[in-house]
Order: C-alpha cells, then structure tokens, then sequence
C-alpha cells in the first residue's frame, strides 16, 4: 500500500475537478487529481459539445428542408448518416484532445488513476493500492444516466446519451424514454435527420418549464413536428428481434411497438455510491446526499466540498466551472471558508425552438409579489421573418423594487435573450433600467422589449423613454 499525503484531494477530473485542482495550484498548496475513467471531461466526451455538433448537423437539414418557403427550390436534401456521424466524432475528438491535453500537463505525480473512496473524513482508497491522507477533499465526481424500469432490465440493448455519438450509423426507428432537456435536443436532431423518432414519458411534463403557460406552449409546439406519448402508463420493454418492442398504455388503449433502438435519456444522478460516503460521519439524507453550502461549496463544517453534476442541482457546464472554482479555493484554505456570490440562473436546451430557464423560474417565486410580462413569437416581426415565428417568453418582476428576477423562455435563438436577462438579473435592473437600453430593429431581442412594455404597463412605471411610444411604431414588435 502506497500513503500520499496531500493539502487537497480532487475527485473526478471533469470540469468541476479541473477548476478545483487548480485554485488548489494557485494557492501554492499540494492537490492529487484522482480519475477512474478517462480524462476529456463529460461536456467534450458526451455531452455538451457532441450533443451540439448532433444539432448543428439537423439544423443544416432543417434549413434545407425549409427552405422553399422563401421560394428557394432545392432537391430533397439526402442524409449521409455515416458521414453526420463521422463529423460528430471527428470534432468531438477534437475537443476532447484539447482537454486530454490539459490534463496532462499537471505534473504525472499529482494525477492518480483509479476510483476513489472514503475510509475517513479525509483519508481516500483509491483502487486497491493506494492511500490517499488529505487536508480536505473536493468531490467533483459528477453524474451518470439513470435508466428507469422497465428499460434497466434491457440496459444492454438500450442506448444512453453517450452511446449515440458511437453510431456508425442513424436508425431507422428510435425511442426516445424521457422529454428532458437531453432527450429534446438529441431526439429533435435524430428526428430531423430523418430517424422515425417516439418520444415516452410518464409523466405529462416536457422540457423543463415550471410554468403551466409555458408547458402548455412547449407541449403544443413541439407536437406539431414530433411524436409524443406523455402521461403513459404499463411501460414494459423487450428485446426482439430486429430492436426492442415497447408497449404502453394511453388514454385508456394498449399499443406495442418495435423499434430499431432505444435511446434511455430520463435524467442522471449523481455518482456518490461508490463514495462510501457513510465513513466520513456526515449525515446523509434519502438520496446518500450530505449537507451543501452553494455558496462555500463546504459540506456542513468539514473539511469536504462538493463541485459540479455530483450535486445534482443545477446538471451544467458553467455550474460545475464555478463550483469546482469555490470548492477548490476553499478546500485549499481550508478552515478558512468564504462564501462567494453565485451568478443569475441560466440554463438553455438547444431544441427547435430553443428552450431557456433565467434567474429564478416561475416555481421558485413567491407569486403574490411579482408581475409578469410576456411576448408570444407567433407574430414577432423579425421571428417572421425568418420563418420561425414559435414561441412565448415570460418575464418576471418584483412588484415592490420592479427587478427583473426571472425568465422562462420558449422560442427562436432564446440562447442570446436569455444571457441579456441572466445579465438583467444579476445587475439588479428595473425594467425600467431595461427599457432604457438600446434595440435595433427589426430583431428578435424586440420582442423582450415587448415583454417588458407588458411589465412596465402592469407595474405602472416608465423606463427612459415613455412607454406609450414603444409599441405600435414599426409592425411586428
Ligand atoms: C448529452 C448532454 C448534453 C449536455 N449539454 C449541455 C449544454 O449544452 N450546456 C451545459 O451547460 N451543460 C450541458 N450538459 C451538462 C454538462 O456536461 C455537465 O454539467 C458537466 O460536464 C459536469 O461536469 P462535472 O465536472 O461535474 O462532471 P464530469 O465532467 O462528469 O466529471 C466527473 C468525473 O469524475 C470521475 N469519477 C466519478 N466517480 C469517481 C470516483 N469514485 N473516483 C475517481 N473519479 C471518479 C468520472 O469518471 C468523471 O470523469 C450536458 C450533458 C449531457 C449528458
């Protein structure tokens, strides 16, 4: 048995890792990277940008297949499955070189290979072999697919999100378990580049929308292009031949269907299992989950942080980043903790059109105290335009202070409104701070001027230019 003593010990390096080692680095204390799988992190291997590059892949299809309707006549557009594959990979390897390569410039002895666990609050096993003595110790040990029943009991022959970047080919027939951010944007793009694509959930709930406005809109939306089965009963799988056959009741009548493959994208928990977190004498709720502090990232008093997907709060890229960032710092100074301030809420779901929860959602405030304002994109002026006039935004104010707390978001490049709110947001802006910015016209972002007309009207207050001249000037605002 090998004993390495260290200030901080870092578990999982993927993005939340990564940050932590090195704040451990800059701080001049000693880390030890420890890493069971392989190095290139979840958002370059499969997630992130693979997941990306998918959708980049349908959308060039999606313009094709589009395109008559400004008079542009193209032949029917043919999919080169292998080929879409293949870029998909190519550019994914490349991402996940740069990363490797990052990783491999921490000096070899401050890297361990192996999976770690717990004996003591701060001693780690990692594989068979070696003892780990820290000061502290980051757990960034991030998240994994949850495969729900009755699909566990095919796992061998069901995909996982990750499993669909290996394709060497699209399927013919594809169902998709879960209407989860990660199902809509693969399932959407699988679609897209012409796989006959079903969509299954048990529940009623699509996308990641708590308002009931919103989840009426994004369930009405997407139905007018894919195929879902939401609110399903009796789910059974089974392995035939030629794929897996699923039967499911709805509305009352049993169907049966086979499918070439089956994509398992219900959501991921957090790898803590293999932890044995029981042996750090923290106490652990339901899930196996200790105590959390998001703005120390410190577990309760001692001397473990937890950074990234592991939490299993908010599943994100810049999420892990910043924890990882927190955790590190803290661990390295460990028992000197400072809290920091967290950035707005921003998270974005790369569909058709595009999905993005700013700030706080609708769920997470207090409904009696705010006001909300909203633009429907049916008749948008520039989403016309561009032929993509779908969607509805919500936006939301606190009555007393007219901040801007909140957005939740369906509709066309949503992605780029959505940072000008999370920037709203964690400025502390008024909507009438907001309405005093600039808007070119025509653009999409007017259509947030909209939504924020509304709140001005509802709030009775005026921005820095009157509100009456607002609306109404040039069509499709
Ligand atoms: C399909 C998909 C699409 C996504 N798209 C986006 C997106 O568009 N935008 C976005 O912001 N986020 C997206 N995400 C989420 C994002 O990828 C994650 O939030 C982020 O990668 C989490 O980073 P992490 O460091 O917490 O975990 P990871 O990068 O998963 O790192 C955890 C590491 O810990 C290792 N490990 C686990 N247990 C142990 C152990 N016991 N001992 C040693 N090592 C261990 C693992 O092998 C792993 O390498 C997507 C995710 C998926 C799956």
């Amino acid at each position: 048995m090998t004993t390495l003593d260290v200030d901080v010990a870092v578990i999982g390096a993927g993005t939340a890792g990564l940050s932590a080692r090195r704040e451990v680095e800059k701080a001049g204390k000693r880390a030890i990277l420890i890493e069971s799988g392989h190095y290139g992190t979840t958002c370059a291997r499969e997630g992130c940008m693979p997941s990306k590059l998918l959708v980049a892949a349908a959308d060039a299809k999606h313009a094709v297949d589009g395109a008559s309707r400004f008079g542009v006549r193209v032949e029917a557009a043919r999919v080169d499955g292998a080929a879409v594959l293949a870029r998909v990979r190519a550019e994914r390897d490349r991402f996940v070189g740069q990363v490797v390569r990052l990783t491999e410039r921490v000096p070899a002895g401050e890297r361990l290979r192996g999976s770690a666990r717990f004996l003591d609050r701060t001693t780690l096993l990692v594989g068979d072999d070696t003892r780990v003595r820290a000061r502290a110790v980051v757990i960034a040990s991030g998240s994994s697919p949850w495969v729900p029943p009755p699909f566990d009991a095919i796992r061998e022959r069901a995909d996982l999100s990750a499993d669909v970047f290996e394709w060497r080919a699209l399927p013919r027939t594809l169902a998709v378990v879960g209407t989860g951010i990660v199902a809509l944007e693969l399932g959407q793009a699988l679609h897209r580049l012409g796989v006959e694509t079903a969509f299954f959930n048990p529940f009623d709930e699509l996308g990641p929308f708590t308002s009931p406005r919103l989840q009426r809109a994004a369930r009405a939306l997407f139905a007018r292009e894919l195929e879902l089965h939401l609110g399903i009963t009796e789910t059974s799988a089974r392995v035939v031949q030629g794929g897996v056959r699923i039967g499911w009741v709805e509305d009352g009548a049993h169907h049966e269907r086979t499918f070439e493959r089956v994509l398992v994208a219900a959501g991921r928990r957090s790898n803590l299992a293999a932890l044995d977190l029981a042996k750090t004498g923290l106490p652990l709720d339901a899930q196996g989950k200790p105590p959390w502090d998001r703005r120390t990232c410190q577990c309760g008093d001692s001397p473990i942080f937890m950074a990234g997907d592991v939490i299993g709060r908010r599943q994100l890229l810049h999420e892990a980043s910043d924890e990882g960032h927190i955790a590190g710092a803290n661990a390295a100074c460990f028992p000197e903790v400072t809290a920091h301030v967290r950035r707005a809420g921003l998270a974005i779901a790369f569909t058709d059109p595009q999905i993005a929860i700013v700030g706080r959602s609708f769920a997470e405030l207090p409904h009696a105290e705010i006001a909300t304002g909203e633009v429907s994109y049916e008749e948008q002026g520039r989403a016309r335009v561009m032929g993509a006039n779908a969607g509805l935004v919500e936006l939301y104010a606190e009555r007393a202070s007219c901040r801007v707390l909140g957005a939740e978001m369906l509709g066309p490049s949503v992605e780029h409104l959505a940072h000008l709110v999370a920037w709203a947001v964690q400025q502390g802006m008024t909507v009438q701070d907001c309405l005093s910015m600039p808007f070119y016209h025509p653009t999409l972002e007017e259509g947030l001027r909209t939504a924020l007309i509304a709140l001005a009207k509802k709030l009775d207050v005026v921005g820095g230019c009157r509100v009456e001249d607002l609306p109404d000037e040039c069509p499709g605002m």
